[in-house]
């Protein structure tokens, strides 16, 4: 019976952006030349060309797929990111940090932020950044990898990276090429279904060249060729709780190589500070509802730290979901899938997600149902999961000064975001939900940065005698003593991953 061979024999990969060849290496990685793959992508239309922003899980991805990181950091220009720091999102003025890993350490079955709760009260603790040890180092602009010494508080953070998109997605094809994935330079211009099944059979390009394959993966960018233009699957639109829809985007000269990813509120939208080896990649993502083109790009180019080094480009968007993300035999990864504003840089993560979940659920020529809806179930919970973290951004905000801000402070939100605040504001509860991909330390920063502070402390903490203030003070000092030990984020990339 396991000798019926069912198995999936061609794959078309349609896109060659950051999604399409992250597919084709991470697939081609896997599958081990036991299926063809063939990636088709136009030179013409080109990429987006943005994405320059991590969160932590892409080191398992390039750790996955054997990548060193350090070879891979000099070939993307690529930096080191040990969270966000958020500026004028709660109120003008004032900044907060997101930082990657823990407050601290945990020492107790109650959370460390209560003790923090109550020393606010007398005026026995500092700003809530100080005890994060990803803060401490950011801030002195340093940088080393975490040690593995769990006693130690130089464990206690994580690190993604910031790096060039295309120079990554370059990279990435080099390595599917090699083990075997055969690219084609043309443009789709006919997506035929077989008219049977509603399966898509082939596509064909301009130069009358034909594709079939039993697995389509549709990579194509936003205009989402096979997932939308060819099945019609419909898209779920989330812009009246993200109503951001534009950015300009412009690189400027490096002026300072901060260990972080900046993001400053402006009256309509916010603005993005990335910086790499070789220059700092901006942007201000908008509303143009409540912004000119014109005005956002003045805002962008007034508000850079170096000089422009080309002109600024508009990207326009809508934030939301496809309806399904894998529809017959074409799954849709990358920006085909879905958008969510790049404030907590989620996007190349969700392509590594939808990479994930296809092996976990891998296929075979009749693809069953129930993996195509397990798959869905699952996408959707993560997607969600994110959209409401985002969200919790701009509805926590306690500016009145625009018409964005006004909106956002006033705006109905997701039932179980709802849920979420609620718990938080009563006890300073943490509601996590099923493939929550941002762990309880992200929520606390958003929560307590933007000013969320809840009305009473955890109950248990009336059964609790210890004394806790004088411990964080010096968990505090434990941390700036070991940051200040660090070496620099610009000497450390010049010592292991210098680009050529
Ligand atoms: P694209 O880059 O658009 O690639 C589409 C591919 O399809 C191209 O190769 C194109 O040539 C091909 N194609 C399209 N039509 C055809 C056709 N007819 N024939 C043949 N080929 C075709 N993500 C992050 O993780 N961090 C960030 O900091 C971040 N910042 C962002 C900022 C902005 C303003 C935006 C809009 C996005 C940002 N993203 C970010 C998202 C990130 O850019 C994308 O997730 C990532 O680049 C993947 O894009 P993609 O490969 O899906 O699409």
């Amino acid at each position: 019976m396991y000798n019926n061979d069912n198995s999936i024999k061609e794959i078309l990969i349609v896109g060659g952006g950051t999604a399409g060849w992250m597919t084709a290496a991470a697939l081609s990685n896997a599958l081990h030349r036991g299926c063809n793959i063939t990636l088709v992508e136009s030179e013409e239309i080109g990429t987006v060309g943005v994405g320059e922003a991590t969160i932590p899980p892409i080191r398992t991805f390039n750790q996955t797929l054997g990548i060193n990181e350090n070879e891979f950091l000099k070939h993307t220009q690529g930096t080191f990111k040990l969270g966000i720091q958020f500026i004028n999102w709660g109120k003008s003025e004032h900044t907060y940090f997101h930082p990657f890993g823990a407050y601290g350490k945990q020492f107790d079955m109650v959370n460390l932020h209560q003790y923090w709760l109550a020393g606010r009260e007398t005026d026995q603790v500092s700003a809530f950044d100080d005890y994060c040890m990803a803060w401490a180092a950011a801030k002195l602009g340093k940088f080393s990898p975490p040690l593995a010494d769990p006693r130690n508080v130089l464990s206690t953070f994580e690190y993604a990276y910031h790096f060039d998109a295309g120079q990554y997605a370059q990279y990435l094809r080099r390595y599917a090429q090699a083990k075997g994935v055969k690219r084609i330079e043309g443009k789709v211009a006919q997506v035929n279904l077989n008219p049977r099944t509603g399966f898509v059979k082939d596509v064909i390009l301009e130069n009358a060249q034909v594709l079939p394959a039993d697995l389509f993966i549709d990579c194509s960018g936003f205009r989402g060729l096979l997932i939308e233009d060819a099945l019609k699957t419909g898209y779920q639109d989330w812009s009246h709780w993200l109503p951001c829809d534009r950015a300009w985007a412009v690189p400027c000269e490096l002026k300072e190589l901060t260990p972080f990813t900046k993001s400053t509120a402006h009256a309509a939208g916010w603005q993005w500070r990335i910086p790499l080896q070789h220059r700092t990649g901006n942007g201000h993502v908008f509303c143009s509802e409540f912004m000119s083109e014109d005005q956002a790009c003045s805002v962008l180019m007034n508000n850079l730290d170096g000089d422009a080094l080309a002109e600024p480009r508009l990207l326009k968007f809508k934030t939301g979901r496809r309806k399904q993300f894998w529809n017959k035999n074409v799954v849709a990864i990358g920006l085909s899938s879905g958008f969510l504003e790049p404030l907590e840089s989620t996007s190349i993560h969700l392509i590594q997600a939808g990479i994930a979940k296809l092996l976990a659920l891998f296929p075979d020529k009749s693809f069953a149902q129930d993996t195509i809806d397990e798959y869905n179930r699952i996408a959707i919970n993560e997607i969600e999961n994110i959209r409401d973290f985002i969200i919790l951004h701009y509805c926590l905000t306690e500016r009145e000064d625009s018409e964005l801000w006004r909106y956002c402070k006033n705006m109905s939100i997701p039932e179980p975001l709802a849920y979420k605040i609620k718990h938080f504001k009563q006890y300073g509860r943490l509601i996590p939900r099923e493939m929550d991909l941002f762990g309880n330390a992200s929520w606390l920063a958003v929560h307590i940065g933007q000013g969320n502070i809840p009305d009473k402390l955890d109950p248990l903490m009336k059964y609790r005698n210890v004394q806790a203030t004088d411990w964080l003070n010096k968990l505090k000092l434990a941390m700036q003593s070991a940051a200040s030990q660090m070496p620099n984020h610009k000497s450390y990339i010049e010592k292991y991953c210098k680009s050529f």
